[in-house]
């Protein structure tokens, strides 16, 4: 990372009281380039350039900030489980230097990275705000401005105690998280969980009773594992269409490479009446695999068992994800596969809410 530019305000402040924001790349720093936009330089001052041109009562409650910038910025669609793996342990080498976090982040993939941190930085005892934009700084317009006040505003508010993403004035639980929309400026939703906080006006609300800040007391337990384990595709998302085959089933997980699967199954759990599909599941969990189902609708739970066409799932050792979204569960799976657990132990925690992701 680059050494950290102030804010105005900062030079006056213990930096322990301060924000530190970490720009990773993004739409929100991208300037036009011959092939299109891509990451622009300098983000520190176009950030501040961009937040003086907020009113004046807004800048005047912009908490104290530092940001830096990673070498290599990147979009966010080239984000790999070693890009969580490191923004973790820049928090975590960072943490108690710092009152609260903001990471920039491309809006394609930032959802999967709120989720990540979330499982990596179990305890937190403080706010992560992960923020982007879907119209770069400087465009007419943008979102930018706004999205970064609002993420600065909750991550200086103490009570905010684990990772959360802030998007067109609202605060949404990360591992709760989906990009819902490709052009919106209100591009993420929280379809199985309620805002755990919102803009109502100048003032910007948490709600401290949907937050993990009140179940969690003492020290952080952060487990940042080494994602190596897990960042050569060992872990792979199925989809479920009409007509799959057992076959083209097998052809993923038979792949010795493979060590887990999140399946996407239809409504609240079910699959064709194929026994041979059942039967590529059982043999891939016998094998020591660590299979999760979800659903493909973006509201409501799995419930594996409840119709015949689901039954058999869970003798297929196919884990019930619940109401999980798809980042929640498969960055659970590479978290869980990233660590030297036993498959039991594996399979207990997933089935265990851990960061209220389910
Ligand atoms: N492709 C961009 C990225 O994810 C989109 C964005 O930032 O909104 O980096």
């Amino acid at each position: 990372m680059a050494m950290p530019p102030y804010s105005p305000l900062a030079e006056s402040m213990p930096a322990q009281e301060r924000i530190l924001v970490i720009y990773t790349g993004g739409t929100i720093g991208m300037q036009p380039h011959a092939e299109g936009l891509a990451p622009g330089g300098d983000f520190p001052t176009r950030m501040a350039a961009a937040l003086s041109r907020l009113p004046l009562v807004q800048q005047q409650s912009l908490p104290a900030y530092e940001v830096v910038s990673y070498v290599t910025l990147i979009d966010s669609s080239a984000a790999t489980p070693l890009t969580w793996q490191q923004l973790a342990r820049d928090i975590n080498d960072q943490l108690t230097a710092y009152a609260g976090f903001v990471i920039i982040h491309g809006t394609d993939t930032l959802s999967w990275t709120a989720a990540s941190l979330a499982y990596q930085l179990q305890g937190l005892d403080r706010p992560v705000v992960v923020t982007g934009s879907m119209l770069p700084l400087e465009a007419p317009g943008s979102d930018a401005m706004d999205n970064l006040h609002g993420a600065l505003q909750f991550a200086a508010k103490p009570a905010l105690q684990e990772v959360t993403i802030y998007f067109s004035g609202q605060l949404l639980r990360g591992a709760r998280a989906i990009k819902q929309h490709s052009e919106a400026a209100n591009a993420f939703a929280s379809p199985n969980y309620p805002l755990l906080g919102e803009r109502v006006g100048d003032d910007f609300v948490y709600y401290p009773s949907r937050g993990l800040g009140l179940q969690q007391r003492g020290a952080p337990r952060f487990e940042i594992p080494d994602y190596r384990l897990i960042s050569q595709g060992e872990i792979v998302r199925i989809a479920l269409w009409p007509g799959i085959s057992a076959w083209q089933l097998d052809a993923w997980l038979s792949d010795t490479r493979v060590k887990g699967a999140l399946l996407q199954l239809w409504g609240a759990g079910n699959l064709p009446d194929d026994p041979d599909l059942l039967d590529v599941l059982a043999r891939a969990s016998g094998e020591g695999k660590l299979l999760a189902a979800i659903s493909q609708c973006p509201q409501g739970s799995v419930h594996l068992g409840a119709y015949a066409a689901g039954h058999g799932l869970s003798d297929a050792g196919v884990l019930s994800g619940d109401a999980m979204t798809p980042e929640a569960a498969f960055t659970k799976l590479a978290h869980l596969l990233a660590q030297p657990l036993t498959l039991e132990d594996q399979r207990q925690r997933f089935l265990t809410s851990l960061i209220g992701e389910r």
